[in-house]
This record gives C-alpha cells, sequence and structure tokens, in this order.
C-alpha cells in the first residue's frame, strides 16, 4: 500500500478525554474514530488489525472443531420472552420497534437466537455434538462506556455455543474452547490467565474469565504466579482426544477475579511471594450453564432410549474488538505501538526519505516490488513529508520494521533496516533487506 494512496488521518495533540494508551493511541495513529458514545468507525489501519485478530479467533476456533456461521444483529424480542430474558437483562439491552410495532433489539448476545436455529434443525441425539459460532457485531447500551474500544457499546464479539447431550459430554467441548482460549490470546503475544469467575446473566455453574494482565484492566483479579509463567498447549494438541489434563493443569492453582475472591482460601493455598493481586482485562469468558435455555425453549432431541432430552449447552466469547485495546496496552512505548508480528497492520514501513529524487525513488520501487511479491505486507511511505515527521509516523503506527531508504545510505548502497520492538538499527545493502526483514 502506497501511503500517498492510504487514508491515514493521524492526530497531533492527545485527545483529552482519552485516559489510558491504547485509547490515545488508537484515536492518534488514526485506527479508530468515534462516531458516538462508545461507537467507533473503524479506519482502514484500525480495521486491518481487526481483521488480523478475527481471523486469528477463527483459525484457532475452527481447529477446536467449532463450525462458523453469522446471525443477525437485529432480533425478535418474542425469542428473549420465550427463554424470560427480554425483562431480565434491563437497560444495557437497546429495544427498538418497527413499523408494524414489532419489538426489536440490537442483540447483546445470541443465546437464544442459536437455541431457536438449534431446535428446528436438530432431532436425534446422534447429531450431537455440535458446536457453532460467529463473529458479529453486539450492542450493550453501557452505563460508562470508555477506554474506546476496551468498553464500547458497539463492538464485536466472537460466540461460539456447544450443544451435548450429557453433562460429560457438554464438559467436553467446555475443555475444547478452553484450550482453544489459550492458544487464540497466546498467538496475539497475550498471556491470559483463566480464572473462576461468576455466571451472570448467562446463567450457569461453570464458567471461566481469560484475563489479560494490565495496569489499566477494570477488574480486579487474585492469582498464583505459577499460572502466569505456565506453558500454551502447541497447536497438535489433539481436539478430539482428552484434555481434562490440560485443564486440571490451569484449574490447580488459585485464581479468581474480585467476584469470586477468597482471601482466606488466597492466603491459605498461595505462598507469599508468588500471590499476584493486580489488575486485568477480560478478553474472554466461557460459559457451561447446562439446559436453562433448552429448557424453556424446548431445544429437544430425541434420546438413546425412549423420550426428549433437553440438550446441554454452553457459550463461549471473545472480545474481538477489546483485543485491540488489550494488545496495545502490552505492546507501546511513549512514541506509539509496537505490534506484535502476528497481529500487525502491514509487517514492514518502507521509508523514502526523498520522495522525488530518482535513486530513491527507483530503489523504493524496486523493494517495494520485491517484498510485496515474497507476500510481505508493505506500507511505503512515498509521501513528501519530512523526515523527522516520517519517523515519527512510523514509530506512532508500529510496524514490526521500518526500512529507510535515504541519498547518504545509497551513495553506498545501503539502507536502515529499524526493528520497532526494541529499537534496534542495522545498516544492510539494500538487496538483503528482503532477507532480513
Ligand atoms: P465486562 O465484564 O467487561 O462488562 P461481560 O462480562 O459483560 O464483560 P460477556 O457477556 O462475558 O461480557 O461477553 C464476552 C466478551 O465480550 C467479554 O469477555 C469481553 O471480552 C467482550 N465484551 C463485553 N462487553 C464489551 C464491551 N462493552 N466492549 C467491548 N468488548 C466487550
Ligand atoms: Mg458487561
Ligand atoms: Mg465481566
Ligand atoms: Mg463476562
Amino acid at each position: 500500500m502506497r501511503l500517498s494512496r492510504y487514508y491515514l488521518p493521524l492526530l497531533k495533540e492527545t485527545p483529552a478525554d482519552a485516559q489510558i494508551a491504547s485509547h490515545r493511541l488508537m484515536l492518534r495513529a488514526g485506527m479508530i474514530r468515534q462516531e458516538g458514545a462508545g461507537i467507533y468507525a473503524w479506519l482502514p489501519l484500525g480495521f486491518r488489525v481487526l481483521k488480523k485478530i478475527e481471523q486469528i479467533v477463527r483459525e484457532e476456533q475452527n481447529r477446536a472443531g467449532a463450525v462458523e456461521m453469522l446471525m443477525p444483529t437485529i432480533q425478535s424480542a418474542d425469542l428473549w420472552r420465550e427463554s424470560g430474558r427480554y425483562d431480565a437483562y434491563g437497560k444495557e439491552m437497546l429495544r427498538i420497534t418497527d413499523r408494524a410495532d414489532r419489538d426489536m433489539l440490537y442483540g447483546p448476545t445470541n443465546e437464544e437466537m442459536i437455541t431457536e436455529i438449534f431446535r428446528a434443525g436438530v432431532r436425534s441425539y446422534k447429531d450431537l455434538p455440535k458446536m457453532l459460532y460467529h463473529i458479529q457485531w453486539k450492542f450493550r447500551d453501557e452505563i460508562r462506556p470508555r477506554f474506546g474500544v476496551m468498553r464500547g457499546r458497539e463492538f464485536l464479539m466472537k460466540d461460539t455455543y456447544s450443544f451435548d447431550i450429557d453433562e460429560a459430554s457438554a464438559r467436553a467441548s467446555y475443555n475444547k474452547m478452553f484450550v482453544a482460549y489459550l492458544r487464540t490470546f497466546a498467538r496475539m503475544g497475550l498471556k491470559s490467565i483463566p480464572m473462576r469467575a461468576e455466571t451472570g446473566p448467562i446463567g450457569g455453574d461453570l464458567s471461566h474469565e481469560f484475563i489479560v494482565l494490565a495496569e489499566t484492566g477494570e477488574s480486579a483479579v487474585f492469582c498464583d504466579r505459577q499460572l502466569v509463567d505456565m506453558d500454551t498447549p502447541n497447536k497438535d494438541i489433539d481436539f478430539d482426544g482428552d484434555l481434562q489434563p490440560v485443564i486440571d493443569q490451569f484449574t490447580a492453582h488459585y485464581a479468581a477475579t474480585d467476584e469470586m475472591h477468597d482471601e482466606a482460601a488466597f492466603e491459605k493455598n498461595v505462598e507469599e511471594n508468588n500471590r499476584v493481586s493486580a489488575r486485568g482485562i477480560e478478553v474472554g469468558h466461557i460459559f457451561f450453564f447446562g439446559d436453562k435455555y433448552s429448557t424453556p425453549m424446548n431445544a429437544v432431541v430425541a434420546g438413546p432410549d425412549a423420550g426428549d432430552i433437553p440438550v446441554q449447552m454452553g457459550s463461549y466469547g471473545v472480545g474481538v474488538s477489546r483485543l485491540l485495546g488489550a494488545i496495545i496496552e502490552a505492546y507501546h512505548d511513549e512514541s506509539g505501538c509496537k505490534w506484535p508480528t502476528p497481529v500487525a497492520p502491514y509487517h514492514v514501513g518502507l521509508v523514502n526519505l526523498r520522495a522525488g529524487d530518482d535513486s530513491c525513488d527507483a530503489t523504493c520501487e524496486k523493494l517495494y516490488a520485491e517484498l510485496t511479491s515474497q507476500g510481505v505486507e508493505v506500507l511505503y511511505d512515498d509521501t513528501s513529508a519530512r523526515p523527522g515527521e516520517k519517523f515519527a509516523r512510523m514509530d506512532l503506527i508500529g510496524l514490526p520494521y521500518q526500512v529507510v531508504i535515504g541519498p547518504r545510505g545509497l551513495e553506498n548502497d545501503e539502507a536502515e533496516v529499524k526493528t520497532r520492538a526494541d529499537g534496534a538499527k542495522e545498516t544492510m545493502p539494500v538487496d538483503t533487506v528482503a532477507q532480513h526483514v
């Protein structure tokens, strides 16, 4: 992509109402633009990161055996009356009336809708288990939308739903999502810690929140340091095998959010110097809730013996848009973002220090073509801005590598390559750049 054709509206001043680094940087780097309280437009740079995150979430869901689909954002109130949640959900739900005076709503989550879809298509226990997911915008009328995309009103969520014949097999589905979540966040460079959590309005009795430790997190959390150092299951793990040993390993140590925290148990079970009392960001949340929806909504299957059995369900959410904030909180410095490679909007920023100079232009064009043909994603700064502005802009948007081409270096056919993560700079022959990045 040539920067001259791109849309990258950077902010010069730090936005006054942005309290945390990720919110400030997303606005300053032209990734998002606020269109209303807790409602954001995703500008090209932010949109690319959002898509990368979404894709990692998708790949790990697919690996775990979940099947992708797409449900609408607008739902009928009648569905929610069936489960009894229409009144219970309260003011966080955005309620809408259509021209025929039908009560509608903008979905805050999809348990009811997926239960309706499932009951229409599945008849027998032989069709189970099933895991279905979608990645779709949600709306929750949060009292205090803040911190940018971390707590938006409109936000992108991946939500998966599992259907099983009995509790033991539902537990196996829960375990698959547990492992998939550990892997998903790790692939983005985030260490997530599963913590016992309350089930809240979703209901049910088994639940873990996946928390990324961050000073600016909204949840107070308590855990054993051993969890922070635990290895993530690798990609060859057999999702159809017994995952319980992995889950046992992660749940053997104390970890709880403040709602579930028990100070006495914490002190009794965790050695003093292993006690982590910190703040964290909830990036995912998994629930097993049995027949909470299947019974009132009559989602039953014919069992192996005579009679219908309500299915055992679970739901599993990832805050896809919130993850941008969580990643920036973990990877930034004074000058800007420092994207981990798997989610970086582009891999390389190619900086032409003197656009219009024949030799700089020709070298940049050649490198741009070479890298692009190798599948490297390049943002080529071909603008006539001053060098200082170009460097600051590249640091702000935080691509993993900056390749700088200027007249002085070209006298010796050399380019400067900077690694954004550690700031290391290296001068090298132009024709070795492609191997280096
Ligand atoms: P929170 O405690 O932050 O309000 P929640 O517990 O209400 O989140 P869930 O119903 O568990 O949220 O939804 C699944 C995931 O969706 C959360 O783990 C979080 O990552 C994300 N999420 C929830 N609310 C928001 C929001 N307002 N903005 C962005 N992401 C959100
Ligand atoms: Mg909430
Ligand atoms: Mg929560
Ligand atoms: Mg939650």
